[in-house]
């Protein structure tokens, strides 16, 4: 059995973002030498997700409202958490989005849906964090 993993790092410019992260996955994949197995993904922060849906613009939009009603940034005061910090929301924000997704790898591709697409969602941004990706397999 073949093993491999790699960590991706991101640095989002703005406190929340989705980000396709689909071809540096692939790339891993391919860097692996894997064409039967599973793929594991996920975010390796507990104020960011990783998860899998469609990369359609007003679906990201719905996704932000929903979240952001879901768990609203302000007034930060209403959280415990925010007694020494301001991310109570993207802790709540990621725990609903998910941690990880994992992905069949089949002929060396990702064995995913016809619209599915993998991303990184990030709550508390301005800073560096990872993305593991673990491959295992033949
Ligand atoms: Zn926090």
């Amino acid at each position: 059995m073949k093993s491999y993993h790699q960590e991706l790092w991101f640095n989002v410019p703005t406190r929340r973002a989705f980000v396709n992260i689909t071809p540096q996955v692939e790339q891993c994949l391919a860097a692996s030498g894997v064409s039967e197995g599973l793929l594991l993904c996920n975010a390796m922060h507990i104020t960011a997700s990783v998860f899998i849906n469609d990369d359609e613009s007003g679906l990201h939009h719905d996704y932000e409202q929903w979240l952001e009603r879901l768990a609203p940034h302000e007034p930060v005061s209403q959280y415990r958490h925010n007694g020494y910090e301001d991310n109570a929301d993207a802790h709540l924000k990621r725990q609903i989005m998910g941690r990880e997704v994992v992905v069949a790898i089949t002929g060396g591709k990702l064995h995913l849906g016809p619209w599915e697409q993998i991303f990184y969602g990030e709550f508390d941004g301005r800073r560096k964090k990872r993305v593991l990706v673990k491959i295992i397999g033949e």
